[in-house]
């Protein structure tokens, strides 16, 4: 999941057919998301969020509120490419089950690229209805970005969604 991207596909939009989006990611998850990109260098690495899809007025349709992040480890152990392994896979999904939960959305990292979806990621793309987050590093600089996936007749591209970094309620 090397990234060389091709911004003419990205348009900074949060509408997807319509409907206007976001993700909710509190802090200390984001926090130990990073913790563990760093824990897993060189390679890429990725998981699950886990959590709730809230769906309601405007201006916001649809939120999807991160509750926790699930690790998956990456099987290619590849700083360019990420493939989650399947029985962790399967745990995450049962896990979100137990607490009425589900996959809100995946995470990978890109160890020496930016955040941005490369052609490869667009290519490999299996879900169309979930929130993608990707982990750039550039310059030892951290970047976390937001996108959908959309497959039409034109092609394969994406569209960045607003990522929240909220603080935990209560
Ligand atoms: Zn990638």
């Amino acid at each position: 999941m090397e990234s060389k991207s091709d911004r003419s596909d990205e348009c900074g939009s949060s509408m997807i057919d319509g409907h206007i989006l976001q993700l909710i990611l509190p802090n200390a998850i984001r926090l130990s998301l990073l913790d563990y990109m760093r824990e897993v260098l060189p390679y890429e690495g990725g998981g699950v969020l886990l959590g709730k899809v809230h769906r309601g007025g405007p201006p916001v349709d649809t939120t999807f509120c991160a509750h926790r992040f699930f690790a998956l480890s990456n099987i290619l152990y590849s700083s360019t490419r990420f493939l989650a392994d399947p029985k962790q896979t399967v745990a995450a999904v049962l896990c979100s089950r137990q607490e009425g939960e589900t996959i809100i959305a995946t995470v990978h990292s890109h160890p020496n690229a930016d955040a941005f979806p490369s052609p490869r990621d667009l290519q490999e793309a299996f879900d169309y209805a979930i929130p993608h987050l990707i982990v750039g590093t550039v310059n030892s600089k951290i970047t976390t970005n937001a996108f959908f996936y959309i497959k039409n007749p034109l092609g394969l591209s994406f569209r960045a969604i607003p990522l929240v970094f909220s603080n935990p309620i209560g």
